[in-house]
């Protein structure tokens, strides 16, 4: 059931695919113990998925997030203990009172017919729940769908038929951080009324249109795990007597303190991103 490897096999520390084709076709049981959070990924694990072999592993990696009860067996807490000898010797333990009385005991106890009825329904779950999972057919799918799909459809956007819109993107580009310092944000006035808080800005834009500029209410995320409040205030009258000057607000309903929102200018072009390629921002002071 346990194959070993001369040691004269491997002949360094790199990954050997031959020896991997053998293995993962030919355990029964892949046994992983890295030390959390050591193991990267652990896909060597997710080969032996399709050959019918089952995994005991460290809770790291692919098997924290891919192993229940009735398809394998876990080592460790799922939390990192260093290099702790202490724990190291709990969890060889834990390895062999797993191997002695769990797997031994699924594998060699067979029926009539000579069947491990428990390992084979270990098995099939393994193999029904995990494979479709952990597949290169599903991270392709997804890669594609989620990422390199849109990023040639973006591609497309961008270059049009004769990359003369990336041409008008250049030229926007230019004049827009030409004239960004003379962007201003003048006058700043809230008005808090319980929850409901409005906002009224006076922004000068210099030379470059009012459409080349996003007037927004910032403020820091709340909670580690919110994004921060983004809130785009809305263009009113021209100020008179001004150049590229306009009036602009926003009514919000919130349970934050006023002073926890900001106004501030970036940069806006519908093809362009903000941050990533301007990074044009002015706040009120
Ligand atoms: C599967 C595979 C790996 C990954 O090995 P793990 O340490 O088990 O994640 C690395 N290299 C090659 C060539 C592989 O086929």
């Amino acid at each position: 059931m346990i194959k070993s490897i001369d040691s004269q096999q491997v002949e360094s520390l790199t990954y050997d695919i031959d020896v991997a084709t053998q293995l993962v076709q030919g355990v029964d049981l892949w046994i992983n113990t890295p030390r959390r959070p050591w193991e990267a990924s652990g896909t060597s694990g997710m080969k032996v998925l399709v050959n019918g072999g089952l995994n005991l592993s460290e809770l790291d990696g692919w098997w924290a997030e891919a192993f229940q009860p009735e398809v394998g067996c876990a080592l460790g807490d799922g939390a990192e203990h260093g290099e702790d000898p202490a724990w190291d010797r709990s969890e060889a333990e834990a390895l062999y009172a797993l191997l002695e009385q769990d797997v031994v005991t699924a594998f060699y106890e067979r029926d009539a017919q000579g069947l491990p009825q428990a390992w084979l329904a270990r098995m099939r779950e393994s193999m029904a729940r995990l494979t479709g999972l952990f597949s290169t057919n599903r991270m392709v799918r997804e890669y594609t769908e989620t990422y390199y799909l849109s990023a040639a459809a973006a591609y497309r956007a961008r270059g049009g038929a004769d990359f003369s819109q990336v041409r008008e993107i250049e030229r926007w580009l230019a004049l827009t951080r030409r004239h960004w310092s003379g962007v201003r944000i003048a006058v700043v006035s809230r008005e808090h009324d319980g929850e409901r808080l409005r906002v009224d800005a006076h922004v000068y834009s210099d030379e470059l249109p009012p459409d080349s500029v996003r007037v927004e209410l910032y403020s820091d995320a709340e909670a580690a795990d919110a994004a921060p409040e983004r809130i785009a205030l809305q263009r009113g009258e021209p100020l008179a007597g001004s150049s590229g000057g306009y009036r602009y607000h926003i009514e919000i309903t919130t349970r934050r303190p006023a002073e926890h929102y900001s106004v501030r200018v970036v940069s806006a072009h519908p093809q362009v991103r903000w941050p990533l390629e301007t990074g044009l921002v002015c706040w009120e002071r």
